[in-house]
């Protein structure tokens, strides 16, 4: 069967906007009001001769007491065990978090390969500063994309499929 990604990451970080791109579709709704996306949602992905089944989740925000962003934790920890490959999506924007570090923490407990994308450089040149400061979360290289403008989205795609 095919291999599976999941996408994770915090409420608003853009997954939902890049799962829509990486599927040619516009399938997962994107909203600018975290916890949107509760369920898990599927798409199907070509990319050069590599096919691949894509999951979006609602988000992962560590250590809440809000029970449907601890829902949609639970939904992404679901995706993470049944996925071969996690892109994991922080903001730039927003800059490095604390709660992106405790993801970043399960997802090295999962030891499941993980694709870092550092989303919402609309301007590389502006933000190449702030997209190093990723390093910073020990899981690799950050991958600069602009999942709304469409950059970097390739480059990101030959890495995913290079870990099946
Ligand atoms: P999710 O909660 O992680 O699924 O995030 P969404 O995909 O719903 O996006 C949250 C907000 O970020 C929306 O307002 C999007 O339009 C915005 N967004 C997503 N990708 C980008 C991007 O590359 N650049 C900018 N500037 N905004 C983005
Ligand atoms: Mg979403």
């Amino acid at each position: 069967s095919k291999p599976v990604v999941a996408i994770v990451g915090r409420p608003n970080v853009g997954k939902s906007t890049l799962f829509n791109v990486l599927a040619g579709e516009r399938i997962a709704i994107v909203q600018d009001t975290p916890g949107v996306t509760r369920d898990r949602i599927y798409a199907d992905v070509e990319w050069l001769k590599y096919q691949f089944t894509m999951i979006d989740t609602g988000g992962i925000e560590p250590n809440t007491k809000d029970i449907i962003l601890s829902q949609m934790r639970e939904q992404a920890e679901i995706a993470i065990a049944s996925a071969d490959v996690i892109i994991f999506i922080c903001d730039v924007m927003q800059g490095l978090t604390d709660a992106d570090a405790k993801v970043a923490d399960m997802l090295r407990r999962s030891k499941k390969p993980v694709v870092l994308v550092v989303n919402k450089v609309d301007d590389f040149q502006k933000y190449q500063a702030d997209v190093y400061e990723f390093y910073n979360l020990g899981i690799g290289e950050p991958h600069a994309v602009s999942a709304a403008s469409r950059l970097g989205i390739g480059d990101l795609l030959d890495d995913v499929v290079a870990l099946f």
